[in-house]
């Protein structure tokens, strides 16, 4: 999962495809966005499969997104696949002058805005 978020966070689009061939993208059109964390809420594996949540936040053309998620993740042949997840996305447009989410502390306005 956090190697996802990574891949995400990088535009690895060859490492998002091989860990979930059943969701194939071609490009990230999220490249704009300004990514503040992911959290794991919860993680549990078995044998072969595993579930995990989290929440990653981002900023994408002044809107502030949440994202949360509980996906799904097969082990096969030694490799974790994500295989599905209900996603649920939350978003507030940020005004300029408030504290930027990103946690600099400064103006949105002087930080993450565009
Ligand atoms: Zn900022």
């Amino acid at each position: 999962m956090r190697s996802r978020y990574t891949a995400f966070v990088t535009g690895n689009v060859p490492y998002l495809n091989r860990t979930a061939p059943a969701h194939p993208i071609r490009h990230l059109s999220s490249m704009r966005r300004r990514w503040l964390g992911l959290e794991i809420l919860s993680s549990e594996m078995r044998q072969t499969e595993g579930w995990v949540a989290f929440r990653a936040r981002y900023i994408e053309d002044n809107v502030l997104t949440v994202h949360t998620e509980k996906s799904y993740f097969q082990c096969l042949g030694g490799n974790w696949q994500y295989v599905s997840g209900e996603p649920d996305f939350h978003q507030w447009s940020i005004a300029r002058n408030e504290t930027c989410p990103c946690g600099s502390g400064k103006k949105f306005k002087r930080c993450c805005a565009t």
